[in-house]
């Protein structure tokens, strides 16, 4: 069977074996993204998805998405806070 993703980066819909929130064009990206957010919350670990956002001009729904799926941890209750980037969940 096969999940249907939605690329946080892009938006485009694709369909894979494994539930995945970055489609194959954008995998660079994600990598770069990531380690932009990583870097930006050394210099600023109080920071909120919100804020990462602005500063890094990364979408706050792709902030979301490496929370969710685990690789960034923060746990300071920060993110909870967001009420108003409230996004479903796109998986199917
Ligand atoms: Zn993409």
């Amino acid at each position: 069977m096969l999940y249907t993703n939605v690329c946080k980066h892009c938006f485009k819909t694709f369909k894979s074996r494994y539930k995945r929130n970055t489609c194959s064009d954008c995998i660079g990206l994600d990598d770069a993204h990531f380690d932009e957010i990583e870097a930006y919350l050394k210099k600023y670990p109080n920071s909120n998805a919100l804020q990462i956002s602005e500063a890094l001009g990364i979408t706050a729904f792709e902030v979301l998405n490496y929370l969710k799926e685990g690789r960034l941890e923060l746990g300071r209750g920060y993110f909870e806070r967001l009420d108003e980037v409230n996004f479903e969940d796109n998986e199917v």
